[in-house]
């Protein structure tokens, strides 16, 4: 079984009870949860079953131990997230609109996980990986955008493959990341865009064509990932479509990422495209079925049930 990696932050969210809540108005939230995009990944690669590791950093706060056990418990290797003593763990608040689009405040740049830095991307954490894994969200300050980086330049000098998930934040980009943006992109073996990712980065594009061109800069594998759409993954010489499975979406975060361990996983152990999108869609639908990002990854066994029909 492949081991894979990953960097970046880890948060925990608190979310609106209600729809149509506001930030500028008192209201309950419910929390916390564990979160940030590429925990909510690597935990799902550990449920899947293969070797999971992370570098990341939190607080020495209740919200970094809720995190750590959490990774831990579902069997990720958490020596290299590290505890800040300074610097309380991030948050993410979340409030909902009544069409169900989501508005995040987040405090993870004045948080530990922005402490993360290029030392802390040590030989000892990518050695015996096979596949290094990064999020555009993990893009916030000028310091962790540098680790990232640099942790894609090792695994690429190491032969691992990196996977990205652009998680375009407008905001973001439009600011002194998107340099560091484009050099994770080119370096990408597998990119796993939304489709409203590949808009904002290819916007007089359609889906198709921007995936081509991704390959054509030296990708492997394309997904584009449609929410209850479905997804279509496009590679060396194959354009594989699947349906989103059916469940009631009670939370939307996290499919992204969920999505992205079951692509990964299986495009590592070397399933047959159809079979490694299949996969992450139903990872990516379990994903939807509970509140909290990580509260409805499924196992191995889940995720095989839902392929099953069962
Ligand atoms: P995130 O909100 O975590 O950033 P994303 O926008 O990157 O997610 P989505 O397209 O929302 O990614 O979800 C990824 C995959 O998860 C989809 O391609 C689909 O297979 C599955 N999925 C997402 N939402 C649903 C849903 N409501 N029902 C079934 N499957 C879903
Ligand atoms: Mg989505």
């Amino acid at each position: 079984m492949a081991t894979i990696l990953t960097v970046g932050e880890i948060l925990v969210e608190v979310m609106a009870a209600q729809r149509g809540q506001t930030f500028t108005e008192t209201g309950t939230f419910t929390g916390p949860y564990a979160s940030g995009a590429p925990a909510i990944f690597i935990d799902q690669v550990a449920r899947l079953g293969a070797g999971a590791r992370m570098i990341g950093r939190v607080g020495d706060d209740g919200f970094g131990q809720l995190n750590r056990n959490r990774l831990s418990a579902d069997g990720v290797d958490v020596r290299f997230v590290s505890v800040d003593r300074d610097l309380p763990t991030g948050i993410a608040f979340v409030t909902y609109a009544v069409d169900g689009s989501r508005s995040f405040l987040f405090t993870a740049a004045s948080s530990a996980a922005a402490g993360l830095t290029s030392e802390s991307v040590v030989p000892e954490a990518i050695a015996g990986c096979d596949a290094l894994h990064v999020s555009g969200s993990s893009l916030f300050t000028p310091t962790i955008a540098t680790a990232i980086e640099t942790a894609v330049r090792a695994a690429k000098a190491a032969g691992l493959w990196v996977s990205f998930d652009p998680n375009v934040r407008p905001e973001l980009l439009a600011g002194p990341f998107r340099p560091i943006f484009d050099t994770i992109i080119a370096k990408a073996d597998v990119v796993v865009p939304s489709v409203e990712d590949l808009a904002v980065l290819f916007p007089d594009d359609p889906p198709d064509s921007a995936a081509q061109t991704l390959l054509g800069r030296g990708a492997r594998w394309v997904a584009c990932k449609r929410g209850a759409e479905g997804a279509t993954l496009y590679g060396p010489d194959s354009k594989v479509d699947h349906p989103a499975f059916p469940v009631t979406e009670v939370d939307p975060t996290g499919a992204g990422d969920a999505f992205s361990a079951g692509l990964l996983v299986g495009l590592l152990k070397d399933l047959p495209p159809e079979m490694a999108l299949a996969q992450a869609c139903a990872a990516g639908a379990l994903a939807v079925t509970k509140q909290g990002p990580m509260e409805g990854l499924g196992k191995r066994t889940d995720i095989e049930a839902m392929l099953a029909g069962r």
